[in-house]
């Protein structure tokens, strides 16, 4: 589904360069919830935005579902957005807009007619279980809500890869699970792969198949869990 190839991402700034990634290779297999995890400054967040090429690459490719992203016109990468979701540490919800205005949002983008928005933003609602708090506004939210309508938001225009930054760490552990049940029911129910990056083993245990440990802007092991974090 998705294959990384010699990614190598160096940021220019006034007090030199930063090299974020060096050297990546990953591949995500299809229909796998896929952890990267590694220590804050490691590299996760750049890698994870070099999958929707939210972060230019420096070198390197990123193939998905058969498409070489590096290589994408603007209207391209545009059609390809449709098929990648994200979430958020922190939900980045339009606080002007309820729970419905949100989730209709990247559809009313995409320039979706009005009815087919209203059924879908229903049909996601009920998925996520948020349907009682339709009109409700992000503030009048607990943070596991706010998490449940980013997540369906995600889901709006039918991605093939959700991508998760970090997406419990301002959660609760209890509100944690929760949507972390979430993520592995959406997983199996829609068939999405999900890509997520955590500095929480807990995370990774709870639903991640397969894994690759971040260190200093490297990928230094990955593998299927018990590969991984088997004891020798
Ligand atoms: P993580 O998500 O694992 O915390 P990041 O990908 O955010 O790691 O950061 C990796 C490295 O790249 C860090 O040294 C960070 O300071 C640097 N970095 C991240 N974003 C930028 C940027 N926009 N400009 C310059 N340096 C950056
Ligand atoms: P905004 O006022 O910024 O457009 P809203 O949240 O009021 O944001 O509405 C956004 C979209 O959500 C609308 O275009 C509409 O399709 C849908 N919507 C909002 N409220 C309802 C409602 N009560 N019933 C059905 N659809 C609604």
């Amino acid at each position: 589904m998705i294959y990384i190839k010699n990614l190598t991402k160096v940021y220019h700034s006034d007090s030199g360069d930063v090299k974020a990634l060096d050297e990546v290779n990953l591949h995500i297999k299809k229909g796998e919830i896929f952890g990267i995890i590694g220590l804050s400054g490691a590299g996760k967040s750049t890698l994870l935005r070099c999958i929707n090429m939210l972060e230019k690459p420096t070198s390197g490719s990123v193939e998905i579902d058969g498409v070489e992203m590096t290589s994408l016109s603007p209207n391209e990468l545009k059609e390809m957005r449709k098929k990648i979701g994200m979430i958020f540490q922190h939900f980045n919800l339009l606080t002007s807009r309820n729970v419905r205005g949100n989730v209709a949002f990247p559809l009313e983008i995409a320039g979706v007619d009005k009815k087919t928005i209203n059924q879908k933003v229903e049909r996601l609602l009920d998925l996520v279980g948020l349907s009682d708090k339709a009109d409700s506004f992000p503030s009048q939210l607990s943070g596991g809500q706010k998490q449940r309508v980013g997540i369906a938001r995600a889901l709006a225009n039918d991605p093939k890869v959700l991508l998760c930054d970090e997406a419990t760490s301002a959660l609760d552990p209890q509100t944690t699970l929760s949507i972390l049940n979430l993520l592995k029911d959406i997983n199996k129910k829609l068939g999405i792969t999900i890509v997520l990056i955590t500095h929480e083993m807990n995370v990774i245990k709870q639903i991640c198949n397969s894994v690759a440990v971040i260190e200093k802007s490297r990928v230094v092991e990955q593998g299927s869990l018990l590969e991984v974090f088997a004891n020798p």
